[in-house]
């Protein structure tokens, strides 16, 4: 066997379709030639974002209530809660956090959101899904022109705000939850806070 010197025997990878030497395969008993269609590397590369997929399917449906609701939801709503999750997915959250998340109303984003009828002023808000908030109130405005202009995730998103609220109180007038403060600014406070804990 170590005599042969022709050329090695390769196969072209149905993925990134370049042709690898055929150790770079692992087996698959079912094929023709024995082997997989998809050269190691590739599977490797594959398996992990089916995973990332999975982690991400789960966490949107314990943002969207459970799996029931999740499935329920209109195909423009389940995009939203799936770009949340994909959102919390890259910030590290993973699926019991997002279930503890929900029990206990800790975990989440402050958000800052405004709407052009109040020029100048910011709502700044604490949700598990800042965008499903932000639907709720878009239904009690005929303008729905309400806008999301920021989110951070925080592991303690009632500790967050309420720190968020002190700090900007001395500066800025106040009404509730909103703010007459600069939505630039307000966000650079929410950044400075997430640095700090
Ligand atoms: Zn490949």
């Amino acid at each position: 066997m170590s005599d042969y010197l022709g050329p090695k025997p390769t196969k072209r990878c149905s993925q990134c379709h370049e042709s690898k030497n055929l150790d770079e395969y692992t087996r698959k008993t079912a094929s023709l030639d024995g082997l997989q269609d998809q050269c190691r590397e590739c599977r490797v590369k594959s398996n992990a974002l089916r995973g990332n997929h999975n982690q991400i399917e789960s966490i949107a449906e314990q943002v969207a209530g459970g799996r029931l609701k999740y499935r329920e939801l209109s195909s423009v709503d389940r995009d939203a809660v799936r770009a949340t999750a994909a959102r919390m997915y890259e910030l590290g959250v993973d699926v019991p956090t997002a279930a503890r998340a929900q029990a206990t109303e800790l975990r989440g984003f402050v958000y800052i959101i405004t709407n052009p009828a109040f020029p100048d002023w910011v709502k700044i808000g604490r949700a598990f899904d800042p965008e499903s908030r932000l639907k709720g109130y878009q239904t009690g405005s005929p303008h729905r022109d309400y806008k999301l202009e920021y989110a951070v995730y925080f592991k303690d998103c009632v500790f967050a705000e309420r720190e968020i609220h002190a700090r900007l109180k001395p500066a800025y007038p106040r009404s509730g939850e909103w703010f007459r403060i600069n939505a630039s600014i307000a966000s650079m406070f929410i950044d400075q806070l997430r640095e700090t804990i």
